[in-house]
């Protein structure tokens, strides 16, 4: 089955404890996408970038297999990104958000995306998010993440957003912010009578929960030695979970819960590197490994 995705596709300058770089590949929709593709042939990406996007990484994109008919190249600067990261690394100071090209995106998406079976809103806009689901029409699962700018200065586009999608998937801070609850499971299920039928909030190193109406589900993280940087966890997570049940056409609650330990086992590969060094030499049978450990410590 295929998967369409709409969000950011950028270069970042990233500063953690352990090293920076400066105008490296990243975006929501990058890391979504290249994560989804090592369980799906079928990834279709909608963004757009400028004319300062260098060819080796439209070159790694490709391939990864990843659709790009949907990705404009347009005249002007690329979405650029900055943050940094404390002793804790947990989340981002963001340092600055240059929209550039994308304040004025307005994302035509191609014929041959619209009757794609699963969609995923990555981190961009809401208005961009509903723009894009409002041109497929075939879905048959939308999930969508967001971010602590848009939940403060997009909130009306945002909750109109979330009536139309079934899955949202965002961080436990974010989930604070969005709901006003401080507990995560008090928020999760807040957040359910927003329009969302499921909920999946990520604690980073805390692992990830999901709720609905009638479940719960909790996975640990995969326990990592050293977390180099966590740039696009989120996003990574967000692509194993989604090109899982794209390549499995499964979304029963438990395929779903085997879904997240897939997320949780990418996003661990995606903080080993900076930017997507790492997703540029792993391999389904590491993928596996670690898959195969997360039960194993699970078990009891
Ligand atoms: P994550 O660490 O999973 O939250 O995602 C980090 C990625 O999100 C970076 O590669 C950024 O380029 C991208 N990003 C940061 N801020 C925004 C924003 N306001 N809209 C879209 N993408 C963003």
């Amino acid at each position: 089955m295929s998967i369409v995705v709409v969000g950011s596709v950028a270069l970042d300058s990233v500063e953690t404890p352990y090293g920076k770089v400066q105008n490296a590949l990243g975006g929501s929709a990058t890391y979504f996408s290249v994560s989804a593709s090592f369980f799906t042939n079928d990834v279709k990406l909608v963004a757009v970038v400028g004319e300062d996007f260098p060819q080796e990484h439209l070159d790694f994109l490709n391939s990864r297999g990843i659709d790009l008919e949907g990705l404009e190249r347009v005249e002007g600067k690329t979405f650029h990104w900055s943050g940094r990261y404390g002793a804790s690394l947990s989340g981002a100071e963001t340092l600055a958000t240059e929209l550039n090209v994308f304040e004025k995106f307005s994302p035509k998406v191609p014929d041959n995306y619209k009757n794609s079976e699963y969609v995923f809103l990555a981190n961009i806009n809401p208005e961009l998010q509903m723009d894009v689901l409002g041109q497929v029409r075939n879905s048959k699962l939308v999930a969508c993440d967001t971010m602590n700018l848009w939940i403060a200065e997009r909130r009306d586009h945002l909750m109109e957003t979330l009536k139309h999608v079934d899955i949202l998937i965002i961080n436990d801070a974010e989930a604070r912010q969005l709901s006003g609850e401080q507990q995560v499971n008090m928020s999760a299920r807040k957040i359910l009578e927003y329009g969302p039928s499921r909920v999946i909030i990520k604690k980073g190193e805390h692992g990830a929960m999901t709720l609905t109406n009638t479940s719960y589900f909790s996975s640990p993280a995969y326990p990592l030695k050293l977390v180099f940087d966590p740039t696009g966890a989120g996003d990574t997570f967000a692509g194993g979970f989604m090109g899982y049940l794209a390549s499995t056409d499964d979304i029963s609650e438990q395929n779903i819960r085997k879904a997240i330990v897939y997320g949780t086992v990418m996003a661990s590969f995606d903080v080993e590197d900076f930017s997507l060094n790492r997703q540029r030499i792993l391999t389904r049978e590491e993928i596996e490994t670690r898959f195969a450990e997360v039960k194993a410590i699970t078990e009891f």
